[in-house]
């Protein structure tokens, strides 16, 4: 007999340790927001109740980490962690060679340094803003080549981090395949909102690039979670185990850069991982350059320690399904206060529109700026803007006026219980029935570079 009863996902672990939170009162929130500038950025963690600001380096590392950590072999040369690590990440993402980096920009420094000249285009499925910037650095031109689904928030196609072929030909028939070193594909698209492509689009785009010579580079800094949603959605792929999955999608590739502060649950540290013994080599010697020698480039031993067993509780089924799956609970809970999200829900967090949360504030005052700070305001909770203050000016000074105008809510991996969440989406729907009362702001202060990160602003 079919069981009509819900059969609910829970966290695969159990706590040890807790870090105890501070509990604010509405009054102090006020002084704290209005001494940051209205700004989440520059509020004290300290003043924060559950903060979703990011998803980079605020996991909760297991005892079997914090154990390794013990376990660092803290030698200049040769360190036993380094080829742990190295041994981890050729069994279970199958690169070949490996070079450990700080974090995900020290590999995207080394590797646009070595494959990309001057006048090269870079094609990818949507920019992110550290793979982007070493891409123009290095003298390259990136060029999105994502489907449009993904610039639309309310189309729920289930993979919006798929490749659009026809765009990448028309690139080649430009520029000719020699101009175009690589291709650079993100696995759960961060920009895009964590959304994940299929393994039919990257079997697709193997086979065009193979046939023009191009190699793919893979940011695989959310792989995992990109895997959850083929096994979820992907015809075929649904009994398949996310450690297979995972080997599937880096099979398809030449190379990576990871940064490890997200899929790999620890607080620091990234790698270049490659194929190619001719790109090892060179990045061997560069990484001696910018990061230290290439047995630890810039990570202790305990670091690379902790790196080596993240990986491995990173492709476990429980662990994915219960991480995606408190991110969704969180999405379905928005949804059903009426709350508009960016849809399908991603891997990593909520994108909430705020163009449709507030349509009574213009974009020239900060919709989802506002609404940051009125989450903040009600609750404690610490979120982002991804609107037209992270967009910033073009060079002649004009605003960029982005489509999007959203804020993010990033859930961190394996720190808050459900019902944070719970809090979370009563908070942001408490603010949502008064919204109609809420008013925009004005910046008062702008920096001149990455200004989301410390403009100031004023109630009007
Ligand atoms: C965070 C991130 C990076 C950069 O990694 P860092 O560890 O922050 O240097 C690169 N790509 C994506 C998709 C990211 O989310």
């Amino acid at each position: 007999m079919k069981s009509f009863i819900k059969k609910s996902w829970a966290e695969p672990y159990k706590m040890k340790m807790v870090e105890l939170l501070k509990m604010t009162t509405p009054q102090q929130r006020k002084k704290a927001l209005a001494e940051a500038g209205y700004n989440t950025f520059l509020l004290r963690s300290e003043d924060v109740y559950i903060d979703l600001l990011t998803d980079s380096g605020t996991s909760a590392m297991s005892d079997q980490q914090w154990a390794g950590m013990m376990m660092g072999d803290e030698a200049y040369a040769g360190s036993r962690n380094f080829y742990h690590l190295e041994e981890v990440v050729k069994d279970i993402y199958g690169y070949k060679y490996l070079i450990p980096t700080h974090q995900g920009r020290g590999a995207e420094n080394i590797l646009s340094k070595i494959l990309i000249k001057k006048g090269d285009i870079i094609p990818g499925n949507m920019y992110f803003t550290t793979t982007r910037l070493h891409q123009e650095l290095a003298g390259g031109k990136f060029e999105d080549i994502i489907i449009d689904e993904a610039h639309d928030p309310e189309n729920e196609f289930p993979f919006k981090g798929n490749v659009d072929l026809s765009k990448l030909e028309k690139l080649v028939k430009k520029y000719g395949s020699k101009k175009i070193p690589y291709v650079s594909i993100a696995t759960s698209v961060n920009m895009a909102g964590g959304q994940p492509i299929s393994i039919k689009n990257l079997k697709e785009l193997r086979a065009f690039t193979k046939k023009h010579g191009i190699p793919i580079i893979h940011d695989m800094t959310r792989v995992a979670e990109n895997a959850h949603f083929i096994q979820q959605k992907e015809t075929g792929y649904h009994d398949k185990p996310i450690r297979e999955i995972v080997k599937e999608i880096c099979s398809l590739t030449d190379g990576a850069t990871m940064s490890a502060k997200k899929d790999a649950l620890v607080n620091i540290g990234g790698f270049l991982a490659v194929n190619d013994w001719n790109v090892f080599e060179e990045a061997r010697n560069l990484v001696v350059v910018y990061e230290g020698l290439h047995t630890y480039g810039g990570l202790a031993g305990r670091d690379m320690e902790a790196m080596a067993i993240g990986i491995g509780e990173s492709v476990s089924d429980n662990h994915i399904h219960a991480r995606v799956g408190q991110v969704i609970y969180l999405g379905e809970k928005m949804m059903e206060y009426g709350v508009p999200i960016v849809k399908p829900i991603g891997g990593h967090g909520i994108f909430v529109d705020a163009k449709k949360f507030l349509p009574h504030i213009s974009q020239d005052n900060f919709p989802a700026q506002t609404l940051a700070a009125e989450v903040y305001l009600d609750s404690g909770v610490r979120t982002m803007e991804r609107g037209i203050v992270s967009a910033g000016r073009k060079a002649n000074g004009e605003n960029y006026y982005p489509k999007l105008e959203l804020v993010r809510f990033t859930i961190p991996r394996r720190v808050y219980t459900q019902a944070h969440m719970d809090v979370i989406a009563e908070s942001t729907a408490r603010v949502f029935e008064h919204r109609h009362k809420i008013k925009g702001l004005k910046m008062i202060y702008e920096p001149k570079y990455l200004r989301f990160f410390q403009a100031r602003f004023e109630k009007i």
